[in-house]
């Protein structure tokens, strides 16, 4: 089944970007990015969870283009710094924090820490024009390495170690990360039942006034 509109992804994140595009292929649904629209506002991030940040990303987008938007909200929770950094994984080191900075930052709170215990946690948000969205989640469990490993992947992939592989994420291609990640779970969860979400797109497509 197919769906006869495209949908756009509503991320600026090129890491998150190629790994949506190659777990959408042949699915059915076209997904764009933003770059294929004219500038849209930011949207402000000010959620308390995952959930409510991803909503808030894709209701937003899905009303100011016009089309169906998927969003997603996803970060890194540590158990023995209480879920941090959480819905702040982006800006962990403050408001001009970079991939660098932030690893920085949590290795500096780990330093005497022996539980490195860690979750990523990904919420996927499918939302039209107007009315309802479909949520999805997905998590994967890993530890804080004490030194970063490896070159590929994005954000704190060099200090997520995943015990079943004995490798960080950014010691992983694409695909093999897209296999077990948080994100690639939430997007699976998705993927499950997209002949679902194909009839259910439709219909609230189809009940959207002119
Ligand atoms: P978001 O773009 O608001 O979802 O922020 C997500 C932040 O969490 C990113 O900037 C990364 O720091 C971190 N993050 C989320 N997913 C991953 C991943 O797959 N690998 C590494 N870091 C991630």
């Amino acid at each position: 089944m197919t769906l006869d509109q495209p949908m756009v992804l509503a991320t600026k994140n090129s890491g998150k970007i190629s790994e949506f595009q190659e777990l959408f292929r042949d699915s059915g649904i076209e997904l764009k990015t933003l770059g294929d629209f004219g500038p849209i506002p930011p949207v402000i991030e000010d959620g308390h969870t995952f959930e409510e940040n991803a909503l808030k990303k894709a209701q937003f987008t899905a009303r100011v283009l016009g089309i169906p938007a998927i969003a997603d909200d996803s970060g890194l929770t540590v158990k023995a710094l209480q879920g941090a950094p959480g819905v702040y994984s982006a800006r962990y080191a403050g408001e001009n924090a970079d991939d660098k900075s932030n690893n920085r930052k949590l290795l500096g709170e780990m330093e005497d820490i022996k539980d490195r215990t860690a979750a990523f946690v990904c919420v996927l948000a499918l939302a039209v024009p107007r009315g309802p969205a479909l949520i999805y989640e997905g998590t994967c469990e890993g530890v804080i390495a004490r030194s970063p490993e490896g070159r590929g992947g994005f954000g704190y992939d060099p200090l997520f170690y995943y015990p079943p592989l004995q490798k960080t994420f950014a010691q992983l291609g694409s695909k093999e990360k897209n296999g077990i990640s948080h994100r690639g779970k939430a997007i699976e969860e998705l993927r499950g039942e997209l002949d679902r979400v194909i009839i259910w797109l439709k219909q609230r497509l189809s009940e959207e006034p002119f």
